[in-house]
């Protein structure tokens, strides 16, 4: 035995594996491909036979991506009932407006939701799913996160069958809905372990109409969500092997889909990292830029890619100094080597995000987004959600403020 131990080579990872005692949660049914929406129909008939339909980007509407899809669903014996659309970040009372529309329906067995969209739609009908079944109050600001009541969800949601429009949140295979309210103002998630859509269709053609800014912010969140969950004291060992495969993606990807929108290749790349992204988001948390994002989203309005893409290079900044193992194994798969340390590796990876937000784009400055100095209280107590509890060192209200006056 002793023999044969001296003959085994020492297993050294080449990144640093969190414990090996986790849960995974993911959606049970991924059908992944370009063009693959034309099997719509037959996926949905799998969960019932009248569809709830609550949609995004009037784009799609326009260009009869939105019509094409109603007849597949015809086809397969599907009833669809468009009952919402929705072009911004879903809030407290379009959520409530839009349950009665559903309850009003009475839902039965034989119903279930599709949200179509991006991750603003797929929000909207994540929750609307959810509280179509949960009625023990009518408002969903009582099942928010950090207000309300505290409700939970304990009766399965409608099934829901999610399929992105954009390559970015990851929504479509995470356990949470994120609901803004702007009076009183509060970015928050309703969650559950029940939310997680039943079947995710991932069509990457569908997003070669998203203008580039949108493709930009949209690509940056994912990226973010892929680097946050990375290094979040949560992190887990399956999420962490999804980001380093989808940073090595999207990091090339990001910057070709924003210059040209319609490359098959690299739009797969951003679709494939974003949904990664998303399962890893819901397994392991987020981080401070997350945490930030939330807080300028409802005290600034600015769109969560946009605000996640503005703070990822200070968050990384900030947590440099206790991550730079997991920052360079991150570095290994994204930036030509080889480096002396893992702490110049890290900083390699810091500097290659900051030209890749520079190339698409991304201002450095929160004030060119309107944010303005006597807002950094407001936006530090907003800021403390369950996306800061993740941040692998605490971050006191002192030094976030300081963070944020700096960025002004
Ligand atoms: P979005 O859904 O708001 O879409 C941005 C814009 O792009 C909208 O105007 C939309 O109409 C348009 N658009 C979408 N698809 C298009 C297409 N194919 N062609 C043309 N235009 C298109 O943006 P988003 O970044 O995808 O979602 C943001 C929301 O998702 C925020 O509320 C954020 O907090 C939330 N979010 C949720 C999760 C989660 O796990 N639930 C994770 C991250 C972010």
């Amino acid at each position: 035995m002793a023999a044969m131990s001296a003959a085994m080579p020492e297993i050294e990872p080449t990144f640093p594996v969190p414990p090996l005692n986790y849960d995974f949660l993911a959606p049970p049914r991924i059908v992944f491909g370009w063009g693959r929406r034309a099997e719509l129909g037959p996926l949905a008939a799998t969960l019932g036979s009248r569809a709830f339909v609550v949609s995004g980007s009037r784009t799609l509407e326009k260009n009869g991506a939105l019509a094409d899809l109603f007849q597949l669903l015809q086809a397969a014996g599907v009833e669809p009932l468009h009952v919402g659309a929705i072009s911004h970040e879903p809030e407290v009372g379009d959520v409530d407006r839009l349950t009665a529309t559903i309850v009003a329906h009475q839902p039965a067995n034989d119903d279930f939701v599709i949200g179509l969209g991006g991750g603003s739609a797929i929000d909207l009908a994540k929750a609307v799913a959810a509280m179509a079944t949960n009625r023990e109050s009518t408002c969903v600001v009582d099942y928010l996160e950090g207000v309300g009541r505290g409700l939970k969800i304990v009766h399965s949601p409608l099934p829901l069958l999610a399929l992105p429009t954009t390559a970015g949140t990851g929504s479509e295979a995470t356990k949470n809905a994120v609901i803004s309210s702007y009076d009183p103002p509060f970015k928050k998630s309703l969650r559950s372990d029940l939310m997680v859509p039943r079947i995710v269709l991932v069509d990457p053609e569908l997003s070669i109409s998203v203008p580039a800014d949108v493709t930009a912010h949209t690509g940056m969140d994912a990226i973010t969500q892929l680097i946050e969950s990375c290094i979040s004291r949560r992190a887990k060992p399956i999420p962490r092997a999804m980001c380093l495969q989808g940073l090595q993606l999207a990091i090339t990807a990001l910057a070709e889909a924003v210059r040209n929108p319609s490359c098959r290749s690299a739009r797969e790349a951003m679709a494939h990292a974003a949904l990664l992204s998303g399962m890893a988001l819901a397994n392991s948390g987020l981080g401070l830029a997350h945490g930030v994002a939330a807080a300028l989203g409802v005290e600034c309005r600015v769109p969560h890619g946009l605000a996640c893409a503005v703070m990822l290079p200070t968050a990384l900044h900030v947590n440099r100094a206790g991550c730079a193992a997991e920052l360079a194994s991150l570095a290994r798969v994204v930036c030509p080597g080889p480096f002396s340390s893992d702490a110049a590796a890290a900083d390699a990876f810091i500097e290659r995000i900051e030209s890749l937000a520079t190339e698409i784009g991304i201002p450095k400055r929160l004030s060119t987004l309107g944010v303005r100095q006597n807002q950094i209280p407001a936006i530090v107590t907003g800021s403390r959600g369950n996306s800061m509890s993740g941040n692998p060192r605490d971050v006191s209200d002192e030094e976030l403020s300081e963070l944020l006056e700096a960025m002004l």
